[in-house]
């Protein structure tokens, strides 16, 4: 195999990539997708298995080694355990994780683990029944933990569960959730709520900033210890006084732009090189049109090559920062919401 590594602009490199298998859901989280009605992208335009092979060849080629898969809620892909094998089986791929959101993790979790997926991670952001429904609007609690559970016994190389903080919604759970993950060995990761597309509700009010969560954690627990780690991982890792170990992922107030090495797939084909960016680049019109091997891995070596965007450190700066993009322009654009974008 050729290898090729590439950088863009700023010398970041192209490693990451995450690669949305649908834009489907059975939640409806309110702070990705609040809204009664969505575009949805065409069943025709959905990439097939053999052609998301195809491309992470390509990308594996220009230095991708780590595959994360997302959605929407890629269990909801059919055979998804198909898609997996075919993936584990690349030796440039040293990461092979999903993130899903727990619902048909009872059903699919062993299947996925003997194809051989290496890390999962559960989006969970309360452990109250009532408050899970209010905010997915599906009374799922019970089997998402159940899910979570059985993944927790399955042999991943790790489980991790990630949960969106929103003040005055489930910003009381920080102990509870944390308590749950050390009773199952998983750790826990609090996202600050981001203003991406979809986040229509989001407000500056809403976001529990990462010093404001360790102020609450140290009150709690007594002295939190910040661990000294080198890596393009999102979360800055923390440890407790009994050294349970959490994440904080401050895209909000702290972004990590300058170390990002994550571009994003989506289930039609386009490729974005930030999860804020405005455009991508479309990858299944030439795919299907027979372009050649060379042909496509200079044209994705080239985008990242041109490659400039720190979309969060950009909303970090801006003036008005209200919700990202209107509901008419996401109406308009699927390509723009969080669950198109894979998350
Ligand atoms: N449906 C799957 C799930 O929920 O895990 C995968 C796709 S979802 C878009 C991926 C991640 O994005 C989830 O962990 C979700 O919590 C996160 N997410 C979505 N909207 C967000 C927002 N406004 N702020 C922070 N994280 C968000
Ligand atoms: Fe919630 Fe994930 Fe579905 Fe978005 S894609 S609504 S975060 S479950
Ligand atoms: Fe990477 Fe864009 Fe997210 Fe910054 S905003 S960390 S550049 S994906």
């Amino acid at each position: 195999m050729n290898l090729m590594k590439v950088q863009d602009l700023v010398g970041r490199p192209l490693q990451n990539l995450r690669i949305s298998v649908t834009d489907r859901c059975n939640l409806r989280c309110q702070y990705c997708m609040p809204e009664a009605d969505y575009a949805w992208l065409p069943r025709t335009d959905i990439l097939t298995f053999e052609e998301i092979d195809t491309l992470v060849d390509i990308f594996g080629e220009l230095g991708v080694n780590k595959v994360r898969i997302t959605g929407g809620e890629p269990l909801l892909r059919t055979d998804l355990p198909q898609l997996v094998a075919l993936l584990a089986q690349k030796p440039v791929l040293q990461d092979l994780a999903l993130t899903t959101n727990g619902v048909l993790l009872p059903d699919q979790v062993t299947a996925l683990r003997k194809a051989g997926l290496l890390r999962l991670t559960v989006s969970l952001d309360t452990l109250r029944p009532e408050r899970f429904k209010e905010l997915t609007r599906f009374d799922n609690l019970s089997v998402v933990l159940r899910g979570l559970e059985m993944a927790s016994k399955c042999g991943f190389d790790s489980v991790k569960v990630d949960t969106v903080v929103i003040k005055g919604t489930n910003d009381d759970e920080l102990v509870p959730m944390l308590e749950h993950g050390r009773r199952l060995g998983v750790e826990v990761r609090f996202i600050e709520y981001m203003d991406v597309g979809g986040a229509t509700r989001w407000s500056m009010q809403k976001v529990l900033s990462r010093q404001e969560m360790l102020n609450r954690l140290t009150n709690h627990y007594g002295p939190i210890a910040a661990l000294d780690e080198d890596t393009s991982a999102p979360a800055d890792r923390f440890v407790l006084p009994d050294g349970t170990i959490f994440g904080i992922i401050s895209s909000t107030t702290q972004p990590f732009c300058q170390q990002c090495d994550r571009s994003r797939l989506t289930a039609d084909g386009q490729w974005y090189r930030c999860l804020y960016a405005p455009t991508g680049t479309d990858l299944r019109g030439p795919l299907r049109a027979g372009i050649s091997p060379d042909d496509l891995r200079g044209l994705i070596a080239r985008i990242w090559g041109e490659r400039n965007d720190r979309g969060a450190e950009n909303r970090l700066n801006s003036a008005d920062r209200s919700a990202l993009i209107p509901i008419e322009t996401l109406q308009g654009e699927p390509h723009l919401e969080m669950h198109t974008r894979g998350g």
